[in-house]
């Protein structure tokens, strides 16, 4: 049996036609540049992480670059992260002209640890930007709370979270409704993905909305106008209206992934080898991907590609260990949360259309590897 990470052709199977119908009627329009369908995907993305604002640009890594653009960053200025996420993250923070502080995380969810971000807090902290990796909010609260104590903004790297909710004091609280600012990703392999690359910021702030609209299009909102500088970053109106098309069933697939996790999880109950993902009490999970642990992670990676089945290492370095951060003079050993995680974590496959007999063979490999 063929069990691949992501099946994305299973999706257009049954989907396609409709989207195929919308693109071709943008075709007829000749319309490309940004226009109705990115307002509406704006309005529709916002309303849905109850934010006022949304700007939609070229990528979901432009969709952290812009709003740590907005904080206009001065060399030394720095800005809190984990190690343990897709480069973007850090990177955007360079490239925004900022000073990427990593701290560890937590062991069980893989999220920005609050006591860790507290304790790296200096007079040169410009904002704190947690990940919502995996698809499950970072434990915001403290977050907030010591950010706000500061005056700090923090941004959220949204990009595996969209439609994502954490409980805080008995109400549900989105990914995107909470920070400064939040980035989300239409990546094709995210929940919600484009047909090429795509991204989304959100916030409520008018001010900062207004300065991310006016940086998408070389800083100037007058055609030949510049007030600063800066880039192309637009959302395609093609790109928009696919994701106009598939955007009434992303609720039902993050319920599907959910549901799917949970058999896993039942699944691996007695399979001692297996540490199954923790999801916080607090959160819904969207599982854009559901992680295990183990030991003789690679071996069991090699095993499960030799039985047709594809499964991926999210992350096998830890940002503070690459190579274009060594300027920064993290060592081996700073984050010891993270980087245990990087040899132990393997992602299965979770997509919406995964079937139960997949599911079934995913589980009895894994099973049969360890012998148990
Ligand atoms: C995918 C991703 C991004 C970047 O999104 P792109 O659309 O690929 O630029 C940023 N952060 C995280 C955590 C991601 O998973």
């Amino acid at each position: 049996m063929n069990v691949p990470l992501l099946d994305l052709k299973a999706q257009h199977r049954a989907i396609g036609e409709a989207v195929v119908r919308r693109v071709l009627a943008l075709a007829e329009s000749q319309l490309f540049i940004l226009g109705q369908p990115v307002v509406d995907l704006e309005a529709q993305i916002a309303a849905l992480s109850r934010a006022r604002f949304g700007i939609g640009v070229a990528s979901g890594t432009d969709a952290l670059l812009l709003p740590l653009k907005a904080l206009d960053l001065k060399p030394g200025d720095e800005v809190i992260t984990t190690p343990f996420t897709f480069f973007a993250t850090a990177g955007a923070i360079h490239n925004a002209g900022g000073r990427p502080v990593f701290v560890d995380i937590e062991p069980s969810t893989y999220n920005l640890s609050p006591a860790a971000v507290e304790a790296a807090i200096t007079p040169r902290t410009r904002a704190i930007l947690p990940v919502h990796l995996f698809g499950q909010m970072a434990a915001m609260e403290p977050i907030l709370a010591v950010a706000g104590a500061r005056g700090i903004p923090v941004i959220e790297d949204a990009a595996q979270a969209i439609g994502a909710r954490r409980r805080i004091a008995g109400a549900w609280r989105m990914a995107g409704e909470l920070g400064a600012a939040t980035g989300f990703s239409f990546f094709p392999s995210k929940n919600l993905g484009a047909w090429g690359d795509g991204g989304m910021v959100v916030t409520s702030d008018e001010r900062l909305a207004e300065r991310v609209r006016r940086l998408r299009v070389h800083g100037g909102l007058q055609m030949y106008h510049h007030d600063e500088v800066g880039t192309n970053s637009r959302l395609d109106a093609l790109q928009a209206t696919v994701l106009l098309a598939k955007l009434p069933h992303l609720e039902s697939w993050s319920a599907a992934r959910r549901a799917h996790a949970r058999r896993y999880t039942e699944a691996f109950a007695d399979a001692a080898a297996v540490r199954t993902p923790v999801s916080d009490p607090a959160n819904e999970h969207i599982y854009n991907q559901y992680v295990i642990e183990v030991d003789r992670r690679d071996e069991l990676q090699a095993y499960l590609k030799a039985r047709q089945v594809g499964t991926a290492v999210y992350y096998p370095l830890a940002l503070h260990l690459q190579p274009c951060f060594e300027y920064l003079g993290y060592r081996a050993g700073a984050f010891p949360a993270a980087e245990a995680a990087t040899r132990r974590v393997l992602a299965l496959p979770v997509y919406p259309e995964l079937t139960e007999a997949q599911q079934d063979y995913v589980v009895e490999c894994i099973r049969g590897f360890y012998g148990d």
